[in-house]
């Protein structure tokens, strides 16, 4: 199968041909027909996180089962699924208290091929890495079968590709990690496709003040297709005093959805008081948060985080596809792009650039 392979921080992407194994007992093989680019991926490209090269990105999917493993239950040939790069084992503390997000980060092993076996991808006698349990810049993934989910087969496959990682992460830390309550205040920093999903959710949860921090005005602008009540860039103004103004006196919830300690501990500090913030973006490894301490008692003030968005993604994937269908949930305006394999290199250098028109680009395979 061809796949877009990295073999060097921030040079292009090469399109090759890839061995990918048969599925053992618990494993799946997919015909993917869509993957988001995803500014995770990013980080992995330009080295701010470390990769096992070569490796193959790619981490937002959704395609067809095409082969099963003896002993998979979940799925079955001809399913169209949405992945995740969180799956989960079942049995765990986290997995059995109903924080199944946080599994795969303590049982990661669980879910991968042993070093002793064949590895999923290889190109002749070279291993290739397979990135976040997935690898999905490629016609075909080879995963645990707890990373997929069974979707609708009426749900369009481009638009279910985002539910898997930018979507469920917005969405689900406002339903799960923030619970946002109706009628109550959000700011949400960040405007790519993670924060305006957090928006969507933000409006679909029933906040009475969704307020979108963003240094684009054109973003600003599609902030308010997904739902947000106000907008600011910090480029005019003291975004922290100008929430404050607007809510009269700080947010209920905020989330921070770029990754970067300034925004982080902006979050914290246009919450009022017994406000939670919610850190969703990727922060360096090295890169430490300062709030002042004494706030936390006197205010009673929080400050979170939260993984692929405290997701329960068996529940939440179908939950999402009804409000898609039904109109709430803004897929169609997600999608900036629809690119081929050979356009993910220029795709994520737009992410990087911070290219204001981008919200998601897609790769679509027919
Ligand atoms: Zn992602
Ligand atoms: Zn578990």
């Amino acid at each position: 199968m061809k796949a877009a392979v990295m073999r060097a921080p921030k040079a292009p992407l090469s399109i090759e041909d890839v061995t990918i194994s048969k599925p053992g007992p618990r494993e799946v093989l997919v015909r993917l027909k869509a993957i988001g680019v995803c500014h995770s991926d990013v980080h992995f490209w330009d080295g701010a996180f470390p990769a096992e090269l070569p490796v193959i990105l790619g981490h937002e999917s959704a395609g067809i089962v095409e082969q099963v493993g003896s002993m998979v239950s979940a799925v079955k040939p001809g399913d169209h699924v949405i992945s995740i790069l969180s799956p989960f084992c079942g049995t765990c503390e986290y997995c059995l208290t109903g924080h199944m997000s946080v599994c795969h980060t303590v049982n990661r092993e669980q879910f991968q091929r042993a070093p002793t076996e064949a590895p999923r991808l290889s190109i002749g006698k070279e291993k290739v890495g397979q990135f976040l349990n997935l690898s999905s810049f490629a016609e075909q993934i080879l995963v645990h079968e707890n990373t997929l989910c069974v979707v609708d087969k009426d749900m369009p496959l481009d638009r279910a590709a985002l539910i898997g990682c930018g979507v469920i992460t917005g969405v689900g830390s406002v339903f799960h990690s923030a619970q946002v309550e109706p009628g109550s205040t959000v700011a949400v920093i960040g405007c790519g496709g993670v924060g305006l999903a957090a928006i969507n959710g933000a409006a679909i949860a029933g906040a009475s003040r969704i307020i979108a921090v963003d240094l684009s005005d054109e973003k600003l602008q599609l902030a308010v297709r997904f739902g947000a009540t106000e907008v600011i860039n910090p480029s005019k103004g003291n975004a922290i005093e100008k929430v404050k103004e607007i809510t009269k006196g700080g947010v209920h919830y905020s989330f921070e959805c770029v990754g970067a300690k300034q925004t982080a501990e902006m979050a914290y500090h246009m919450l009022r008081p017994r406000g939670v913030a919610t850190i969703i973006g990727m922060i360096q490894p090295g890169v430490n948060i300062e709030i002042p301490g004494i706030e936390l008692l006197v205010t009673e003030k929080r400050l979170q985080g939260a993984v692929m968005g405290s997701n329960r993604f068996r529940i939440d994937f179908p939950r999402l596809v009804d409000l898609y269908k039904q109109g709430r949930l803004h897929l169609d305006d997600l999608i900036s792009d629809r690119i081929g394999l050979d356009g993910i290199t220029a795709a994520m250098q737009n992410l990087k650039d911070n290219k204001g028109s981008v919200a998601r680009q897609v790769v679509v395979l027919s």
